[in-house]
């Protein structure tokens, strides 16, 4: 669905991407690990065009994203990102974050909208909290909406950066399940984690990333339990 090549990105004279390739097949997770720093909110940031890349190219279904002729408004539509601050409308409930873009940016009826939004805060488990406000929820209950939030918007492809990470520990398995069952269901995703047993569980495919380059990059068993660069197993041996 979405390959990415020769992609850079520099902040002033601050290389933080270099020269990346990898690839998001249909149907596939792929799991984007690395130490603090190395940039991979940068590239998923870019990924989705919240930051506009310095060089290189998007491919998404064949097209060049980046090459003016496309509607990025348009393509943003196809990716559904998940922070790893939730970032919520706190202003609206539950039900109105979730119908929200679905309204404005789909042009969807007010009655299609809250179909979609109750049948994917079913899956996620909080569609007994419609009408709660965010402050109302736990951190775990509040990313399970922003994950039916950006499901309800049909994406093609869901990129989630870290979005465990601001979680009290007992909240971070309710929302692994989730997106293990996301990832059963044959969803496409690309998720910035710091959980590897979750990564390793769920990747068809990891990638290791260190000082905004992709050092290695294979199946779950290859890349975690058999790394090939110094790299990858001395952040390996960090984070066990
Ligand atoms: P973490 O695991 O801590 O989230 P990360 O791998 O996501 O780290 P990034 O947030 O992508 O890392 O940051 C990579 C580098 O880019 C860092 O050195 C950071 O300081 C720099 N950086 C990120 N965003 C900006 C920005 N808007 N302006 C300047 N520098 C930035
Ligand atoms: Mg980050």
């Amino acid at each position: 669905v979405i390959e990415i090549k020769n992609l850079s990105k520099s902040f002033g004279s601050h290389e933080v991407l270099r020269d990346v390739n990898f690839s998001v097949k249909k149907g596939e997770v792929v799991c984007l690990i690395g130490s603090s720093g190395s940039g991979k909110s940068t590239l998923l940031r870019c990924v989705n065009l919240l930051e506009t890349p310095s060089g290189g190219s998007i491919i998404y279904n064949g097209d060049n994203i980046l090459d003016n002729k496309h509607d990025l408004e348009e393509y943003r539509t196809h990716l559904g990102m998940v922070f790893q601050q939730f970032n919520l409308f706190n202003n609206l409930n539950v039900l109105g974050n979730c119908t929200v873009g679905q309204q404005k940016v789909l042009k969807r009826s007010k009655a299609e909208a809250i179909d979609k939004a109750i049948e994917y805060l079913e899956i996620v488990g909080m569609s007994t909290y419609k009408n709660a406000k965010p402050r109302q929820l736990s951190g775990g209950q509040k990313q399970r909406v922003a994950i039916a939030r950006a499901l309800a918007m049909d994406p093609e492809v869901m990129l989630f950066d870290e979005p465990t990470s601001a979680l009290d520990p007992e909240m971070v398995g309710e929302v692994l399940k989730v997106m293990r069952a996301l990832a059963d269901q044959g969803n496409t995703m690309l998720i910035v984690t710091h959980e590897m047993e979750f990564a390793r569980e769920v990747a068809d495919r990891i990638v290791f990333m260190d000082k905004g380059v992709i050092v290695e990059e294979g199946h779950p068993e290859q890349v975690l339990v058999n790394p090939q660069h110094e790299r990858t197993k001395e952040f390996l041996k960090r984070t066990l």
